[in-house]
């Protein structure tokens, strides 16, 4: 395989944002997905809708996430997503696929990074499991956008999970779809379906711990998305322990579909369409980089002097325990933003880390993970990248300002 300048590790959110932003500041780029199409969680968990990323600042509405996450909503706008926050995922694979060809940037699916192969404080290549054998890809520069810090995690950098101080991370939800359901009279029916699953939930006739049904309305007629199954104390790096969420999750489908069926309206001639790929992980490993973004700097709105993204979604925590989900709304107009120090892990020279795995607490963490803001760190990562190839420095070396003015050109919000 040839050596690219610039090797991201992941094609969700924060991994394609990344490889396009490189790409456009000239560097080659490869990105590497163990999946078979781009989107990260938002295909592979089924993750829908996007959530808030504007502010009404001086009586205007201002998009945090701008920049490549606008391009991608005028891209899912064209064909035929409903609004700024629901869209279909099919049609995000097939957007984000010629986004990648646009900028140039080669594909590599059905490719699992296991190892990494590291010289003096620098990866020299990672190793890739794939039908062909094992493949080694060289890189100058690799960024981690795997949501879990994989390659951050292989290469011997350090790395924390969930909260302090017992470690436990958000609760995974597996997400499904229910087909040909008369939506209307189901969401009428929705106070009557509530105060049953309360009076379930209290007298212990449940296996989901989770308070309440969450659902949501998609673009296409008569299907539900649903973002309701809760598994909780599972480590989501340890296979064991992901592999019974899993199994766990699909008994929370099943018993949670067989309960609205008999509580709820307009599910008659409804059907199970289909249940994620895989079950959705909230949280995980994160770096520890050169800055600690915790959820103190969140709720003080923060503005950081090497600002690259910004937001103002909610620190919205699903109880890691069982019950219940806190939630800190940011003050109307307020917003905080997210440091380039958060990207750079301790203990290599030659890694960005983008996504939902950047360096933070657990607070923080559960306002920064949405999409549009992944997106947007994404974004920070590959211009970084693109700026440390051309300048033939390291990414603590770059010209901050340089990163800052470059994305402040391609419309990218970053709040200073
Ligand atoms: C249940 C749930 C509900 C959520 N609800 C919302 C919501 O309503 N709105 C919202 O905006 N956000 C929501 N989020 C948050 C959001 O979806 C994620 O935080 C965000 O998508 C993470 O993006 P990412 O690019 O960092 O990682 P991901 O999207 O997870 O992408 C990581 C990519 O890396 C690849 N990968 C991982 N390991 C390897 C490896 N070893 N080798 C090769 N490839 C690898 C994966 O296949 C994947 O494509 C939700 C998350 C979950 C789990």
């Amino acid at each position: 395989m040839k050596k690219y300048d610039v090797a991201v590790i992941g094609g969700g959110f924060a991994g394609a944002a990344a490889a396009f932003a490189a790409a456009r500041e000239g560097a080659s780029v490869i990105i590497v997905d163990k999946s078979n199409c781009l989107g990260g969680a938002a295909v592979n968990a089924l993750v829908h809708p996007f959530m808030r990323f504007s502010a009404k600042i001086d009586g205007k509405e201002v998009d945090l996430s701008a920049g490549l996450f606008t391009d991608i909503l005028q891209g899912l706008a064209k064909s035929g997503s409903a609004d700024r926050h629901k869209f279909l995922e099919e049609e995000l694979k097939f957007l984000l696929n010629d986004m990648a060809e646009e900028y140039g940037v080669d594909l590599l699916f059905h490719s699992y990074l296991f190892k990494t192969n590291v010289t003096n404080g620098r990866i020299d290549s990672v190793s890739l499991a794939t039908r062909a054998g094992v493949i080694d890809l060289e890189a100058d520069l690799f960024i981690d956008a795997t949501g879990d810090a994989q390659l951050a995690y292989l290469a011997g950098c350090p790395t924390v999970l969930g909260r302090d101080p017992d470690r436990l991370c958000q609760p995974m939800t597996l997400c499904f779809r229910l087909g040909n359901v008369d939506v209307e009279r189901f969401w009428k029916s929705r106070p009557e379906l509530a105060r049953a699953h309360a009076e379930s939930l209290a007298a212990g006739e449940l296996i989901n711990p989770r308070e309440n049904i969450l659902v949501f309305k998609t673009p296409v007629p008569n299907v539900l998305h649903f973002n309701t199954t809760r598994v909780v104390k599972k480590d989501p790096t340890d296979p064991v322990d992901l592999t019974r969420a899993e199994i766990i999750a699909r008994k929370q489908v099943r018993e949670i579909y067989e309960f609205m069926k008999k509580h709820a309206d307009g599910l008659e001639n409804s059907f199970l369409m289909m249940t994620a790929p895989e079950i959705g992980v909230r949280e995980s490993r994160m770096i520890v980089g050169e800055y600690l973004l915790t959820e103190k700097d969140c709720l003080a709105t923060t503005k950081f002097e090497d600002a690259i993204a910004a937001c103002n979604y909610a620190i919205d925590i699903h109880n890691p325990e069982g019950t219940g989900t806190s939630i800190y709304n940011f003050e109307e107009g307020t917003y905080y933003t997210i440091p380039y120090r958060c990207l750079i892990p301790k203990g290599v020279s030659n890694v960005l880390v983008a996504g939902r795995c950047i360096s933070s607490d657990h607070g923080a963490q559960a306002s920064y993970r949405i999409m549009p803001t992944v997106c947007s760190i994404g974004e920070a990562a590959g211009v970084a990248a693109g700026i440390a190839v051309k300048d033939g420095v390291s990414v603590r070396e770059i010209s901050v300002k340089k990163l800052q003015d470059t994305l402040k050109a391609n419309n990218a919000f970053i709040g200073i």
